[in-house]
């Protein structure tokens, strides 16, 4: 993997709570309303990358 990081969080501002990212999680621990602004849980994400790859908004952030 060339890139390795390891924060991922959703951008409150940007999430238009599509569910897309919780469904690819591969750990669950993204969660939220339809509608609304999805979290990632920090203690079990996993750092895969899935979201950040899946979000249409462009709304998961990672440093
Ligand atoms: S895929 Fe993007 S816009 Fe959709 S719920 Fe996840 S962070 Fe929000
Ligand atoms: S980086 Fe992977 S494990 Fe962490 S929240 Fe995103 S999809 Fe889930």
């Amino acid at each position: 993997m060339a890139d390795q990081y390891s924060h991922y969080e959703i951008d409150t501002k940007k999430c238009v709570g599509c569910g897309l990212c919780a469904q690819n999680c591969p750990v669950s621990v993204i969660s939220g309303d339809p509608g609304k602004t999805h979290v990632i849980d920090q203690e079990g994400c996993i750092k895969c990358n899935a979201c950040f790859d899946v979000c249409p908004y462009e709304a998961v952030i990672r440093s």
